[in-house]
């Protein structure tokens, strides 16, 4: 299931990141920020507990969150992703999934893989571009071989293609996507468009 951050600071960060003349510097700034706002959007559903604390002025029930949650960026782009999301949850762990993509045929190749536990923790995988969905897929299958229950599990994107959309849903209609923004269609190249390029080549200058 698409969640689609509908929010004016997320399309103009996007557009940004979309701006071919954007130097690294500034688009890993800016995909910083996407990500800020990518993380409150998928965390929307974080369990919480109560938890009583004294003000300055009287005490107050307040909550907090409950569930562990981990992050598995696919390398190397969602490395990008891991900042941002650990800054606003410090009780993160974090898992890496290692996946290369053939040029020539757009299949995921994975290089390495280590996870810390996953049953009953809240799992997030991140990964810019949602394109074919072949990594994404990759990566899901990889998790709950790992003990990751699929109801558990959510994907974060910065830019989704609709084919990749409804691969990943394929597998389960339920996983939950949550994505900056959703793009046309995919080139012969299996480049999203109108996309923004190659994300780990825009963000390390590669
Ligand atoms: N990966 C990218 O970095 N960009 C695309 O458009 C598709 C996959």
């Amino acid at each position: 299931m698409l969640h689609l951050l509908n929010h004016p600071l997320g399309d103009h960060v996007v557009t940004h990141l979309r701006d071919r003349t954007t130097k690294p510097a500034t688009f890993r700034t800016l995909a910083y920020q996407i990500s800020l706002l990518l993380a409150i959007e998928a965390t929307r559903e974080a369990e919480t507990r109560e938890l009583t604390v004294e003000t300055p002025l009287e005490a107050h029930a307040g909550r907090v969150l409950s569930q562990s949650i981990v992050l598995v960026p696919i390398l190397r782009a969602g490395i990008s992703m891991v900042q941002p999301f650990s800054d606003l949850l410090p009780n993160v762990s974090v898992g890496y999934i290692g996946l290369e993509r053939d040029e020539q045929t757009a299949i995921a190749r994975s290089y390495y893989c280590k996870l810390p536990a996953l049953a009953s923790k809240r799992i997030l995988i991140l990964d810019p571009m949602l394109a074919t969905g072949g990594s994404a897929i990759q990566a899901i299958q990889v998790v709950t071989a790992q003990g990751g229950a699929l109801a558990n599990l959510s994907l974060v994107s910065i830019v989704s293609a609709p084919e990749g959309v409804s691969a990943v849903e394929a597998i389960d209609p339920g996983i939950k996507i949550y994505s900056a923004a959703l793009d046309r269609e995919l080139n012969t190249r299996k480049y999203i468009l109108p996309g923004l390029g190659d994300f780990g080549d825009r963000l390390y200058g590669t």
